[in-house]
């Protein structure tokens, strides 16, 4: 059965021709009209070169406005978008080409002969040799089908091997709508990206602004500088980040406070350590803890505004159109979370392996530990995977890596099992210093916070911790 609904696009520059649409840091502006006839524009050109409905295109790109038009061209063609991480070798890349059978790739630098012989794709072109064609005479779309796929974004391969994770239009819109019936719409928002759109986080939003009618601000890349200036001069109502920026924003911010437009920073894609939250916190700073995957179109579950002062270290309740179990339970109800619901990926592209194993009527194994508290909020432990046995008792790296990241001396830590012949396994600590601190002091601020068996066993001082191309630290990979 096919759904459809009026393209987003073109409907919003309909009804709200002059709205603006994405504001660069760099003073440029697109209302949606503008955007829609850069679109479609953009659509005819990619006609030109070969693209048809249902082929997939690669978009190498950073933010940047050719690659947000790139984006809303492909879907004016039914054509799919693999949006790839620039911070991947050509290695990683070509898999990721080849997996997701691409067949053009767009790159938003020139690329000269050689560069291009790297790629595993038949045509390469770069958005400004796009625009040197002429515009083929096609229909394009005026209906988007719910159930056709959009976009394909491979996960960030914390885990294991990236996968293709399958996103059709339908997991869009009810993101999007699904985040909208739980943080509201205010006519005045505008939702500050400074995070990358090859990620599902940053497109999301890109697909909020045209659904809602909302401007975002979108910036190059992560600056907190940047961040911070436009929080405080830009009118920003809504800003989306990960638990890095939060600690380098709060020691910009100082004793200063965030100006009232600011109602809501939405922190995702990774754990948070309480200390970091309860500190935001005495800084009446709005963070909204949320919990999501690639898999789920960005957040699934979200701390709402009512609760979110309540429920420090929660990621909420699962959105309106989505639902949540924790499966497995262990004595203390931790156990795999289990989410359903229109946002979630029908399956990864070519990976039936993974889709059986975690997928079955509609419910995704999120690989994730977590528990539920008495009102049902949902608190996430960690990833099954790096969950460490240690004399039969469970041990979370994720906590320990909270407590001693609460250490002014301490700048970044990273907690891994290591095999032990008597307990089976231990837990070891890898730390970045910000300052002078030695292993007895890490142990002593440790063992007023945690069980004895939690304590690390080795400490390990390390200039940087081993980080995949989305800066997710990557456990299995630490070694000293
Ligand atoms: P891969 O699936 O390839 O191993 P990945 O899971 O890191 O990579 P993403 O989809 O980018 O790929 O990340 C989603 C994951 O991030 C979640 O499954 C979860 O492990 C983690 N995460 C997201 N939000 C939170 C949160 N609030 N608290 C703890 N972890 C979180
Ligand atoms: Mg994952």
């Amino acid at each position: 059965m096919t759904e459809s609904i009026p393209h987003w696009l073109t409907k919003q520059a309909d009804i709200n021709p002059d709205g603006i649409s994405v504001e660069m840091q760099n003073g440029k502006k697109l209302t949606f009209s503008e955007l829609k006839d850069n679109s479609q524009r953009f659509a005819r050109k990619l006609a030109e070169i070969g693209v048809s409905k249902g082929m997939h295109v690669g978009i190498l790109s950073t933010n940047n406005l050719m690659m947000i038009t790139a984006i809303h061209a492909l879907s004016y063609l039914d054509a799919v978008g693999v949006l790839l991480n620039t911070r991947l070798t050509t290695e990683e890349i070509n898999y990721q080409l080849e997996n997701a059978e691409v067949t053009h790739l767009l790159t938003a630098s020139q690329l000269n002969e050689e560069e291009k012989a790297a790629f595993n794709a038949e045509k390469i072109f770069s958005f400004s040799e796009i625009e040197a064609y002429e515009e083929k005479e096609v229909m394009l779309s005026t209906e988007l089908d719910l159930n056709a796929t959009f976009t394909i974004i491979y996960t960030s391969g914390t885990t294991g091997f990236p996968k293709g994770v399958v996103h059709t239009y339908g997991n869009h819109w009810w993101s999007a709508i699904g985040s909208a019936l739980n943080l509201g719409l205010d006519k005045q928002d505008k939702w500050l990206i400074p995070l990358p759109v090859f990620h599902v986080s940053g497109l999301s939003t890109l697909i909020k602004s045209v659904i809602y009618g909302m401007p975002v601000y979108l910036l190059e890349k992560f600056d907190e500088q940047t961040v911070h200036e436009a929080i405080m001069t830009k009118k920003i109502s809504i800003v989306s980040v990960v638990t890095v920026m939060v600690q380098r924003l709060m020691d910009l911010l100082g004793e200063n406070r965030y100006p009232k437009t600011l109602r809501c920073m939405l922190l995702g894609g990774g754990p948070a350590p309480k200390s970091l939250l309860e500190k935001a916190k005495n800084k009446q700073i709005p963070v909204f803890q949320s919990y999501g995957m690639t898999e789920t179109a960005s957040q699934i579950v979200t701390l709402s505004p009512k609760d979110a002062l309540e429920k420090v270290g929660s990621a909420g309740k699962a959105l309106f159109p989505a639902q949540l179990k924790i499966v497995n339970q262990d004595e203390t109800n931790v156990g795999e979370i289990q989410v359903k619901g229109p946002m979630v990926t029908k399956g990864y592209y070519k990976n039936e392996a993974a889709n059986e194993a975690s997928i079955q009527d509609g419910w995704l194994a999120t690989g994730d530990l977590g528990y539920l508290d008495d009102e049902g909020f949902l608190y996430v432990v960690d990833r099954r995977k790096d969950l460490i046995i240690s004399g039969g008792e469970n041990i979370y790296p994720s906590e320990i890596e909270s407590v001693l990241t609460a250490m002014e001396q301490v700048k970044e830590v990273g907690v891994t099992g290591k095999k032990d012949a008597q307990w089976g396994a231990v837990p070891v600590a890898f730390i970045v210093k910000n300052s002078e601190v030695t292993s007895e002091e890490i142990l002593a601020f440790a063992e007023k916070r945690l069980a004895k068996y939690k304590l690390p066993k080795e400490i390990h001082f390390v200039d940087a911790l081993p980080r995949n191309a989305a800066n997710k630290l990557v456990r299995n990979k630490l070694i000293n």
